[in-house]
C-alpha cells in the first residue's frame, strides 16, 4: 500500500490527468493549469450541476466496491443534466481524503471515474484533493450543454399531460436493503459468508448505478421535447410532488402501472416491504420522471423503456394515487405509507 504523500502533488496530478483521455473537442484545457478552459458552442446554453457524497452518510465503504463509487459519483452528478434535458460534456472531481487513503485505493476510484466517462462521453477536467481528519467526502460538478429550446425545466408540466417514468424502480433501495443485513449478519458471524447470490441486478442498482444517456438520445431521435422533467435521486413520490409544485398542477398516478422488476417485488415481499411503497419512495434510481404532451402517446406506447404512470391534474385536485381497488391516496414525499386496502 502506497500513501499519498509517497507519490507527491505532482506525481498526483500528473498520474490522474494522464488516466483518463478527452473527448471532445471544446474541452481546450483539461487537468494541468490553474483553471480548465472550455469552448461554448455558440448557439447552446450551458448547465452546471454539482453533488456530493459523505462517507457514512451516502456511502459505505464496507460493502461499496471502491470502483462501483468512483462510476457512482460520476452518474449522480451527471443525472442532473440529463434531467433537463441536457448533454453532459465535462466533469471536476474533488476529493477530500484522510491519510488512510491509499494510491490503491484512488487509482481503483478512478479506474470508476473513467469507466463512466466513457460511458457518459464526458471529459474529466479538473478537481481539487484536500485532506480530512477522518472520512471521504466526494464532489462531482458536471457541465452539459444543450440548445435552449431543448432544455427542460421543472416548471413546465401542462394539464392532461401524461407521466412518464423511464426504467423500473426501487431496485436501488431493495439492493441496499440486502446489503445491510449481510452486513449485520458478518458483524454477529465474522466467519459467515454473505449471501449475495441471485440478487445482482438491485445489488448493481444500489452500487454502480447507471443515468440515462440512452433516455436522452432517444427523446432526441423522437422529437419530443418533455413540458416537464426531473431525475428520480430521492424516489418518485418526491420527484413527482417537485413537478407538481413547480408547475403548480396535481398529479394523478396508478399503482398497477408502476414498473417494479420482478427481483425488487419478490425482494420488498420477502423482507416484509410493501413493493408500492418501495417504488414511490425507494430512492437513487436515478431514472428519469417527465410529462409530455397527449400526442406523444404514439411514440412512446410500444417502447420497453418507458411507461406512462399517470397523467398531470389540476392544482386544486392535488397530487394522489389511485390504488389497485382504485381509491384515491394522497402523494407523499416520504413516510412508508402502506396503499393497502
Ligand atoms: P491549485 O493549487 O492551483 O488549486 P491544484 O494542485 O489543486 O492547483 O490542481 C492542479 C490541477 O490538478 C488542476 O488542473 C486541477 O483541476 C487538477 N486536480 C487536482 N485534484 C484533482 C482531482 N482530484 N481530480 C481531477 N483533477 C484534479
Ligand atoms: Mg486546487
Amino acid at each position: 500500500m502506497t500513501s499519498l504523500e509517497t507519490l507527491g502533488e505532482f506525481g498526483w496530478i500528473e498520474r490522474i490527468s494522464n488516466i483518463i483521455p478527452i473527448q471532445h473537442e471544446n474541452t481546450i484545457k483539461a487537468i494541468g493549469d490553474d483553471a480548465a478552459v472550455i469552448n461554448i458552442p455558440q448557439d447552446e446554453q450551458l448547465l452546471i450541476s454539482t453533488d456530493t457524497m459523505v462517507e457514512g452518510v451516502h456511502f459505505d465503504l464496507s460493502f461499496h466496491p471502491v470502483a462501483h463509487l468512483g462510476f457512482k459519483a460520476i452518474t449522480t452528478a451527471i443525472s442532473d443534466i440529463y434531467a433537463m434535458n441536457g448533454f453532459a460534456k465535462q466533469v471536476l472531481v474533488s476529493l477530500a481524503i484522510s491519510s488512510k487513503v491509499t494510491v490503491e485505493f484512488l487509482d481503483e476510484f478512478y479506474r470508476g471515474v473513467k469507466i463512466a466517462c466513457k460511458k457518459y462521453e464526458v471529459d474529466l477536467i479538473g478537481g481539487d484533493t484536500t485532506s480530512t481528519q477522518r472520512g471521504i467526502v466526494i464532489n462531482v460538478t458536471a457541465i452539459g450543454t444543450q440548445k435552449p429550446r431543448r432544455i427542460v425545466y421543472r416548471n413546465g408540466a401542462q394539464e392532461n399531460d401524461l407521466i412518464v417514468v423511464t426504467g423500473d424502480l426501487g431496485g436501488a433501495f431493495m439492493g441496499l436493503q440486502i446489503l445491510n443485513r449481510e452486513k449485520a449478519v458478518f458483524a454477529q458471524h465474522p466467519e459467515a459468508q454473505p449471501e449475495l447470490g441471485g440478487y445482482e441486478y438491485i445489488l448493481q442498482r444500489q452500487l454502480k448505478p447507471e443515468c440515462r444517456l440512452d433516455v436522452i438520445n432517444q427523446l432526441d431521435a423522437l422529437d419530443i421535447i418533455p413540458t416537464s422533467m426531473i431525475d428520480i435521486s430521492d424516489g418518485l413520490s418526491s420527484e413527482a410532488l417537485h413537478l407538481a409544485k413547480q408547475s403548480n398542477k396535481g398529479m394523478i398516478i396508478y399503482e398497477d402501472k408502476l414498473p417494479l422488476d420482478d427481483l425488487t417485488r419478490d425482494t420488498a415481499n420477502m423482507l416484509g416491504y410493501d413493493p408500492t411503497t418501495v417504488a414511490l419512495n425507494g430512492g437513487e434510481d436515478y431514472e428519469l420522471l417527465f410529462t409530455v404532451p397527449q400526442s406523444a402517446e404514439e411514440k412512446l406506447r410500444n417502447l420497453p423503456d418507458f411507461t406512462i404512470i399517470g397523467y398531470v391534474d389540476s392544482p386544486v385536485e392535488g397530487s394522489n394515487l389511485i390504488s389497485r381497488g382504485k381509491n384515491k391516496y394522497p402523494l407523499t414525499a416520504q413516510g412508508w405509507n402502506h396503499f393497502k386496502e
